[in-house]
This record gives C-alpha cells, sequence and structure tokens, in this order.
C-alpha cells in the first residue's frame, strides 16, 4: 500500500471537520470527461468558442448542439463512482462535513453526501431566459435546437458559464466551509478555475492539512499540499477507505 494513503487514512480518521474540493476529475471514472488533461473536452473544442456567457448569448442554439447536448448525454448515464461513494461514506463517519464541488453533474448528491455547495451551479435544471421558469434537464426535448420554454423564451443551464459570476451564497458558504476545516481534501482539480481554486489556499491559511488526490500534479501540488496521492481517485478510494475503517 502507497505510504501516502496510509498517512492521508491516518489524518482523516482522526479528523472531524473535513471539507472537500472536488473537480471534473472525480467524475472520469463515471464516464463524464473532464475540461482539461488527457482525453479533456478542451483537446476537441475551444471553450472560449463555447463555454463563455457571451459565445452562448450569441449562438445559443451552436452552445447547445455541441456542448450542452453532449453533456446532457453523459449526464443523463452517469452514476457515482467509488470516490464519490467513498465521500459519502466519510460523511456517515462523521468526518466529512462540506463538499465545494466545481461539478454540476448532481453525482455527490446521488452517492448520499447532504450538505454538498455546488460552486458553479448546477446541470440537473434548466431556466428560461425569458420569464425564469425551470424544467429538469432530464424532461427538455432536443428535437428543435436551442430548446425552448413553453412561453417561446430560451432554455438555458442553471450552471455558471466563463465570464458569469459566482453566487454570493455560495461564495460566502466555501469561504466559511474552506476556512473552518481542518482537514481539505482537494479531489480532481486541475485547480486554475477561479475563484474555486483559492478555496484551499484560504483553508491552508487558517490551518488546514491539504491532502490532494489527483492523476496529474497541479499548481497546488508543491507549495500548497501537505500530502499528495497520484492516481485515479476511484482506486484511490477504495484503499483510503479500507484504512480508515481499520483505524476507527
Ligand atoms: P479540469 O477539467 O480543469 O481538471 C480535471 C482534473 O482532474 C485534472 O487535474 C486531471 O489531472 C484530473 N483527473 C482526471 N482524471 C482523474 C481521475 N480519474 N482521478 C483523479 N483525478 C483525475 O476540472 P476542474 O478543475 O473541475 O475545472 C473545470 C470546470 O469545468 C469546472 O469548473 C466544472 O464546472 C466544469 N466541468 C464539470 C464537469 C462535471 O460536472 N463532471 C465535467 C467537466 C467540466
Ligand atoms: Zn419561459
Amino acid at each position: 500500500m502507497n505510504s501516502q494513503i496510509k498517512n492521508a487514512a491516518r489524518d482523516l480518521a482522526a479528523a472531524d471537520r473535513v471539507t472537500a474540493l472536488t473537480g471534473a476529475g472525480i467524475s472520469v471514472e463515471s464516464g463524464i470527461p473532464p475540461f482539461r488533461g488527457k482525453g479533456g473536452l478542451w483537446e476537441k473544442i475551444d471553450p472560449m468558442e463555447y463555454a463563455h456567457i457571451d459565445a452562448f448569448m450569441k449562438d445559443p442554439a451552436k452552445v447547445w448542439q455541441v456542448l450542452i447536448r453532449e453533456m446532457k448525454d453523459v449526464v443523463d448515464r452517469a452514476r457515482p463512482n467509488a470516490a464519490h461513494q467513498g465521500l459519502a461514506r466519510l460523511e456517515t463517519m462523521g468526518i466529512l462535513k462540506t463538499i465545494i464541488t466545481q461539478n454540476v453533474d448532481g453525482l455527490h448528491q446521488l452517492a448520499g453526501n447532504t450538505d454538498v455547495i455546488e460552486f458553479h451551479g448546477s446541470f440537473a435544471w434548466q431556466r428560461c431566459m425569458n420569464c425564469d421558469g425551470r424544467i429538469e434537464t432530464r424532461r427538455v426535448s432536443l428535437v428543435d435546437m436551442p430548446p425552448k420554454c413553453l412561453c417561446g423564451g430560451i432554455l438555458r443551464p442553471e450552471c455558471v458559464f466563463f465570464g458569469e459570476m459566482i453566487s454570493l451564497d455560495h461564495m460566502s458558504r466555501s469561504r466559511l466551509a474552506a476556512s473552518s476545516c481542518d482537514i481539505m481534501l482537494v479531489v480532481g482539480t486541475s485547480a486554475t478555475v477561479q475563484p474555486a481554486a483559492y478555496m484551499p489556499i484560504i483553508a491552508k491559511r487558517a490551518g488546514a492539512r491539504i491532502i490532494e488526490i489527483n492523476s496529474e500534479r497541479t499548481p497546488l501540488t508543491r507549495d500548497v499540499s501537505d500530502l499528495f496521492i497520484e492516481g485515479k481517485a476511484g482506486n484511490i478510494f477504495d484503499c483510503l477507505l479500507m484504512e480508515i475503517e481499520k483505524l476507527r
């Protein structure tokens, strides 16, 4: 067993105020491609051309056709993997309190976590840009592009596009969860999208230990993370949970 996993298990087993920050990498083993890194969506499409609010406002049909249709397809089929389940188990054990997720796929809630801050919003719902009415994404028909509300207004996902503000409520709850934890578990994020990437810095400054799990090194690895466990999140959580169960 990797000694980093043993060290992380020892720290986590003794903690009771852990906050997790998760990114697209935690959902890769559920079949949802990340944006950056190997196999990422950005290898195929240019983010500014599709994931920026200006691009959506200019040509919503194009963004629906290429980005949102593909997201809907993969998110509809995705199920929580061992890493999501591991975080749910840590909550049941009284170790993990809050998850700040950059993901919009809803898999943490599906796995059973109850305190999940969806920092970039949620893909589960679409909102009408005319009347503010909401409809579940899985009920949206893709026959006509872009999909519209009954009132004729264009539907948009309830997630944050590049160029949009993070909700003030999500921001303040995340800052609190980051500054009041004893350990921050950072899983599957490239730590390049601000202000989410700032949360581990807040935690570190407030005295927390930072445990990072990622298949590649990130800008946090050298200067911010106290422990770095390299590999796929699902495998790592399987081993980590086994170790923690032994210690409790
Ligand atoms: P990112 O795409 O920038 O980075 C993904 C990170 O995950 C990389 O550092 C990569 O090395 C790592 N990774 C890949 N596979 C992994 C695995 N199996 N185990 C552990 N780590 C793995 O992701 P980000 O930092 O979350 O930023 C991208 C933005 O895109 C987010 O803000 C999010 O809103 C959005 N997004 C969400 C989803 C989703 O909801 N599942 C998917 C794609 C993008
Ligand atoms: Zn409407």
